[in-house]
């Protein structure tokens, strides 16, 4: 039976035409779908999922590539390893995105009702979530889409609602009226976190407050004269002996007339302003607790849309800032501003439209996340969970520990509708998994859900056991519950990493993940944050179609270290495209080197060369330092051992000399080595560069005899282990010496500019070196272009004189005449020539220096440049007539 006749490999690597190919292979035969093993211990990542707001950025495509080696790398050691995907609904980012589409066609979500809305939300999410799987796959990652989540699936959803309502049923949850930061754009509350503080330089405004009965006056300041309001008291500290005389009297709030009290507060910074202070508990957080201890009712004088309410009297209706323009006109009428002051403070600015927010009092949903963060510190503190790099341990633990409730209500239409129900005839609330016919109080039919939706975070939070069945005891949630590695980056350890810890161990009872993962930012070429507005964002598919999928990957994971930032920029992925196409040149090569058929590809151990114990002895090198510094997090440094081995080593260098035997026949034939060395290398690198080390490793493996490889796929191939018995030491010195021979005499013919058809002469003291490396005199002579390369028996037997260049390396001496590199009478001429123009312009500036008009009409400044142009011409003859000098 013939052969199916074996297809040639193309000249150069076209990533285009094989990428899609080998993910449909490898999607096709089901290879990213873990196989559970009870008895074998599973690797398990939950993939960050990206926000349904549009298309995955430089920042997924850095995650994809980390999640993707770490997951290669683990199925290739054979664990059964799980990579979890899938898409977050994203809540109010999401809903800005559509009802911005909305105001483009000329209308908003109140026109379009809630139902209507949300229909339109979930279309858009649909449209995402193609794109971003899509987007995925291009970039070759191998997690399982027959397991892919949506936060608002089903699954997730209920498991959103049971951790409610537990939490509730603990008294972990409540309902409560707080200062909560308030989005007047985005018409919700906001959590803490999502709140960017700005310093903005506003003014602080002072203004006297008169005292009741009285002519004097007590002056607050404030940044912000409209919240005057909603004044309930002035505080002082109690210490501040300024204002002993003053407490317990009253003072009459201007603008409004309310008469409130002067006390006294620990709180207070005496060094603020004038030492008293403005309290206004319902729009400001420190106020609000300084009233509720103090007992001071709330006054609220905003409505939702930020005008003025009722409260505010005179100024009811009108905008926050255009109130306060009306007051502060006022209060200067009145002769009651005293003074106006620059001032830099910081203002709080909604993370998803940038709009001012507003502190104010509002009854939301908050989770009471002291007792939680108890559980998820001790966590830490016992070493079950690792987060890497260290450093960010402290910045977790100081987090956890000055932890404030989490509001957890968002006024929204697009999330996970809070589980609560409340009772029009007995005003109780019904809190439940599933939607309720009746008050669990009085029986009443007459029931309504809350209209607002749960902060997007909270069902991040349950990611990791949402996604594995929870809270139904599943085999999944069994096997592959606590997960191993969460990856993700710095910037969300506070907003999702902590607080899926507090919520996985409250659900579970075990913790979510062994290790964090924490990566850095992908910056642009300046290293700047990159943003759509400032135009410098690198679309990730655009980049790939250019450079190919395994050179964004390599680029993306070069030099990289947990924690740390990263600058995209284009020679980084010129690097990993001219890596790919070096891999492709060399296998050609092997797989020429493979014809004609029927080559024994076993190695016999006892009777190799010299480069051949090298190759392997530093191949097992670098799988042993490839995998230390994997087993440590440490991707991008293994990457560049691996690229440095495969460049410098095995394709500078092995090949060349594997090139030198095979033409000239010698036995034993490097062609096992070759490919040994070749197809345990592609294997080491697939998890890293996926696409050509499949291809490669087809092509070779076709060619090879069939016990060679029995996997269908370089993905199921086994992860190379170092093979002790391969390291020696002394062949490596052997090489290294031999190598560093070649270098200097390269080297040194480029020092010289040695026409490159020009053979120069070298003689090598190699000491106890020189039995082993004499035999490479026609590989060092084919390689550094040097003939004849004789070796001296002792140092003393170099020749001596002034025409020879010595050059001292490691284990070795080499000596290059001179003559034989430069054409001595050529050069003495160039030489002499050279030291007569020096010569004739350093007479000239002398003269000139000498000249007394010039000194006494040239401005000092030009004169000393005179004098050190001299100084550097006579420094250069110096050297010319050194020069001159070798050549006698
Ligand atoms: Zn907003
Ligand atoms: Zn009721």
């Amino acid at each position: 039976m013939a052969e199916a006749p074996k297809y040639e490999m193309p000249k150069a690597y076209e990533p285009g035409k094989v990428e899609q190919k080998w993910y449909k292979f490898w999607l096709d035969k089901g290879y990213f779908a873990p196989k559970i093993d009870p008895k074998k211990k599973p690797f398990v990542i939950i993939m960050p999922p990206p926000n349904v707001t549009g298309e995955l950025h430089i920042g997924h495509a850095l995650t994809a590539t980390l999640e993707d080696i770490m997951t290669r790398w683990h199925r290739m050691k054979g664990e059964p390893t799980l990579w979890l995907p899938g898409v977050d609904h994203a809540g109010i980012a999401a809903q800005v995105v559509v009802e911005q589409l909305l105001a483009e066609e000329g209308r908003d979500r109140h026109q379009l009702g809630r139902e209507k809305f949300i229909e339109r939300m979930r279309q858009w999410a649909e449209k995402c979530r193609t794109t971003i799987a899509e987007q995925h796959q291009r970039l070759g990652v191998s997690c399982d889409w027959s397991r892919e989540r949506f936060t608002l699936d089903e699954g997730p959803s209920r498991a959103v609602r049971t951790a409610f309502v537990r939490l509730y049923d603990k008294g972990l949850i409540y309902r409560g009226e707080r200062i909560i930061n308030w989005c007047p754009r985005c018409a919700t509350a906001l959590s803490d976190l999502e709140v960017d503080h700005k310093e903005v330089t506003g003014h602080l405004y002072y203004v006297r407050y008169p005292l009741e009965g009285d002519k004097e006056f007590i002056t607050v300041a404030t940044t912000r004269p409209e919240t005057i309001l909603g004044d309930t008291a002035v505080a002082v500290n109690p210490r501040d002996k300024r204002f002993k005389a003053m407490l317990g009297k009253k003072v009459v709030l201007p603008a409004v007339n309310r008469v409130i009290p002067i006390i006294a507060d620990e709180a207070v910074d005496p060094d603020f302003g004038t030492g008293a202070v403005k309290i206004t508990p319902a729009h400001d957080p420190v106020d609000f607790d300084i009233a509720q201890r103090q007992g001071l009712p709330l006054v609220n004088i905003l409505n939702l849309d930020v005008t003025m309410n009722e409260n505010a009297g005179p100024y009811a209706g009108l905008d926050r800032f255009d109130c306060r323009r009306a007051i502060l006109a006022d209060l200067e009428r009145n002769g009651l501003l005293v003074k106006v002051e620059p001032y830099t403070h910081s203002v709080g600015h909604c993370d998803r439209c940038q709009v001012v927010i507003e502190p104010l009092a509002s009854k939301q949903w908050f989770i009471n996340t002291q007792p939680l963060a108890q559980a998820a510190i001790k966590a830490v503190l016992d070493r079950r969970i690792a987060i890497i790099p260290p450093r960010f341990t402290k910045v977790y633990l100081n987090w956890m520990e000055n932890i404030r409730d989490w509001c957890i209500s968002r006024q929204l239409w697009w999330g996970h509708r809070i589980p609560v129900w409340y009772c029009r005839d007995c005003g109780e609330v019904t809190v439940a998994i599933d939607q309720p016919k009746s008050c669990r109080h009085c029986a009443s039919a007459s029931i309504e859900q809350d209209p607002d939706v749960l902060d997007t975070w909270f069902s991040s939070a349950l990611w990791t056991h949402s996604t594995l069945g929870w809270p139904d005891e599943t085999q999944e949630l069994a096997y592959f519950y606590p997960t191993t590695v969460m990856e993700t980056g710095y910037d969300i350890l506070f907003f999702w990493v902590a607080r899926m810890v507090m919520m996985g161990l409250e659900d579970t009872g075990d913790i979510p993940f062994g290790t964090v993962y924490l990566h850095g930012l992908v910056r642009d070429e300046k290293g700047e944050k990159m943003s759509k507005l400032k135009g410098n964002v690198l679309n990730p598919i655009d980049t790939l179609e250019k450079y190919g999928t395994d050179a964004l990957r390599f680029a993306l994971s070069t030099d990289i270290s947990p924690g740390n930032d990263i600058k995209m920029t284009a020679p980084r992925l010129e690097a990993g495209r001219n890596f790919a196409n070096k891999l492709w040149n060399a296998t050609r090569f092997v797989v020429r080197s493979l014809e004609p058929e029927g080559t024994d590809m076993k190695i016999q151990r006892d009777e190799l060369p010299v480069e051949d114990r090298w190759i392997l002895s530093r191949l097992s090198g670098t799988v042993s330092t490839v995998t230390r510094l994997m087993d440590n997090f440490q991707f991008g440094e293994a990457q560049r051992q691996l690229h440095d081995f495969l460049w410098g080593e095995f394709c500078d260098w092995y090949i060349e000399f594997a090139k030198i035997r095979l033409s000239s026949g010698e036995v034993p034939s490097p062609v096992p080595v070759l490919v040994y060395v070749l197809e345990t290398s592609l294997r080491l690198l697939h998890p890293f560069m996926p696409f050509v080390t499949e291809e490669l490793w087809q092509n070779l493996k076709q060619r090879l005899p069939p016990d060679w490889q029995a996997t269908e796929s370089i993905m199921l191939a086994a992860y190379p282990e170092a093979d002790e018995t391969a390291i020696d030491p002394q062949a490596e010195r052997v090489m290294e010496s031999i190598i560093e021979i070649i270098h200097s005499i390269r080297n040194a013919r480029a020092q010289y500019k040695v026409e490159s058809n020009r053979w120069v002469e070298a003689q090598v003291y190699a000491g106890e070196l020189t039995p082993a490396i004499t035999p490479y005199s026609p590989a060092i002579q084919t390689l550094a272009r040097a003939r004849p390369v004789t070796f001296l028996a002792r140092r003393e037997g170099a020749p001596p004189g002034e025409n020879i260049l010595a050059l001292v390396l490691k284990d070795a001496e080499v000596f290059i005449p001179m003559e034989s590199m430069v054409d001595l009478q050529a050069e003495r001429e160039r030489l002499q020539e050279e030291i007569e123009q020096s010569q004739a312009e350093v007479a000239r500036l002398e003269a000139r220096l000498k000249d007394k008009a010039f000194l006494t009409k040239a401005p000092p400044s030009v004169v000393d440049k005179e004098r050190d142009k001299l100084a550097v011409r006579k420094d250069k003859l110096e050297r010319l007539k050194q020069q001159l000098g070798r050549f006698d």
